[in-house]
């Protein structure tokens, strides 16, 4: 399987190729040159088999003829070792014909895990067999970035930074990005916001010299290989609720697009996904997209769910991709209007075909804080802000009949006690094995929000220009 890009400029890659360049050159986003199907029988086995076994045959097609297929089956059993429920991904019932799909039983309590534990062990083997080392720098809002650093923590072929804006994650966010002592951690406090993170970031991706220099890659959701394990939860609870013979449909906590993509491709590959919802808080570039057909992010604006705060959704250019029936001169032509006026317009065509799939709907900070409260009276169930939006746009989806619906649980409430609190007057429990990771000492570098100096930190930390001798671990 090779790997395009969706601006159709930049070569086509391997998978390992696409897992350790994660932005294409041509500035556009990998996607696979085909959707490898998986029949109703291959689909119906997937219900006798463990959740690393299901991922397997999920993922292995995509890596056909890649020496990372080779990783495959023990990658994935390392990764999904860590997780503190046997089924991995569990679905809980939550109404008549409503589930949640848990994705918070790995080790930093949010579905991040379920695809960076898998990633980190990917880029490490694979940078070994090519006697190299890489530098990940990421900017993180929170998430992301906890479970960046503990999927990489100690791996020696690769440094990691993590630039978080200063004071504006959740406590336990914090800790759980700066309790980290590895030599290959580095986290990074910008005197700024998650903007100014970010921009920061792109501006080290954009200069050449040294993103050749320090070998820079990404893990956050535009990398390939971060959607294609995404892609496994949605068949294993799929299957759970009677799929291939009944279709199932999803709603999405969204932020970058990147979750509810890996959706879409579930579906493109057979399984019969009869509607996914676009859950998003007040950032909701998309839910007024789906009103106007017209794309126009916005100010970013601060919610209780801050993974999702997010107006530009990186990922929804593999979508635009796929509407446009893969002509990657109508992306670009869709991606230069946002750049010079800051908006798009779909065709009707592009409209239409999205809405047969898709819908989207907002949830404020009243409805969020009212569907916490609602869920834990119904079912004793605490959930945290971001799982709750989702909820909420479960709610407001209608005309699926006797589809079954599965929200998706993207946090564990203990990473958010204080909109919890808020909501239902107690605070999450706080699981053992987070407390444990919690205690220690806290290493972070304060830094101005100055493109100079972050890159001159990073180039005296990071190690790629040492060669990555022979240690095979
Ligand atoms: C990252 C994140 C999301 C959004 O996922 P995307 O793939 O960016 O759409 C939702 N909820 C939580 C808790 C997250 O960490």
């Amino acid at each position: 399987m090779k790997f395009i890009s969706t601006r159709g400029s930049a070569p086509a890659l391997s998978f390992e190729g696409a897992l350790l360049a994660a932005l294409a050159d041509d500035g556009g986003l990998f996607m696979p040159e085909t959707w490898p199907q998986l029949s109703p029988d291959e689909i119906a086995a997937l219900a006798g088999l463990d959740y690393a076994g299901a991922a397997y045959r999920v993922m292995s097609p995509f890596l056909e003829g890649d020496p990372c297929l080779d990783d495959l089956e023990e990658v994935l059993s390392e990764a999904y070792d860590s997780f503190h429920h046997p089924a991995v991904a569990p679905l809980a019932q939550i109404g008549p014909n409503s589930f949640m799909l848990e994705l918070v039983h790995g080790p930093t309590l949010a579905f991040k895990d379920l695809a960076m534990q898998v990633v980190s062990r990917f880029m490490n083997r694979a940078l070994k067999r090519r006697g190299q080392r890489a530098t990940v720098v990421g900017a993180t809002s929170g998430d992301t970035g906890a479970a960046a650093i503990e999927a990489f923590r100690g791996l020696d072929a690769i440094d990691v930074f993590i630039l978080h804006p200063k004071g504006r994650v959740s406590d336990v966010q914090r800790r759980q990005m700066t309790t980290a002592t590895e030599a290959n951690i580095h986290n990074i406090a910008v005197e700024g916001t998650f903007d100014d993170c970010q921009a920061i970031v792109k501006a080290l991706f954009g200069d050449r010299e040294l993103n050749a220099r320090l070998g820079l890659t990404g893990i956050n959701s535009i990398n390939f290989a971060r959607i294609l394990a995404q892609i496994a939860y949605y068949f294993t609870s799929a299957v759970t609720l009677g799929a291939p013979y009944r279709p199932v449909a999803f709603s999405v906590p969204t932020g970058n697009f990147g979750d509810i993509f890996a959706g879409y491709a579930a579906r493109a590959m057979g399984l019969p996904v009869q509607r996914l919802v676009i859950a998003t808080n007040l950032n909701d570039s998309l839910p007024r997209a789906f009103a106007s057909g017209t794309y126009e992010p916005q100010g970013v604006i601060a919610t209780s769910s801050p993974s999702m705060d997010i107006q530009l959704a990186s990922n929804f250019e593999r979508l635009l991709f796929e509407l446009a029936g893969r002509d990657s001169a109508r992306v670009l032509s869709l991606m230069e209007d946002l750049r010079a006026q800051g908006s798009f317009t779909l065709s009707q065509g592009e409209l239409g075909q999205l809405c047969e799939l898709f819908s989207a709907h907002s949830a404020g900070e009243d409805v969020t804080q009212m569907t916490i409260r609602e869920v834990f009276e119904e079912t004793g169930m605490v959930e945290d802000p971001h799982t709750a939006v989702g909820v909420a746009a479960a709610q407001q989806e209608t005309g699926l009949g006797t589809t079954p619906m599965v929200v998706l649980s993207t946090a564990h409430a203990a990473k958010f006690p204080d909109a919890v609190r808020q909501a239902i007057g107690i605070e999450p429990e706080q699981p053992e094995r987070l407390t444990l990771k919690l205690g220690s000492e806290e290493r972070c570098t304060d830094l101005p929000a100055d493109f100079a100096t972050v890159a001159g930190f990073v180039v005296d930390h990071a190690r790629a220009d040492a060669s990555l001798t022979g240690a095979e671990a």
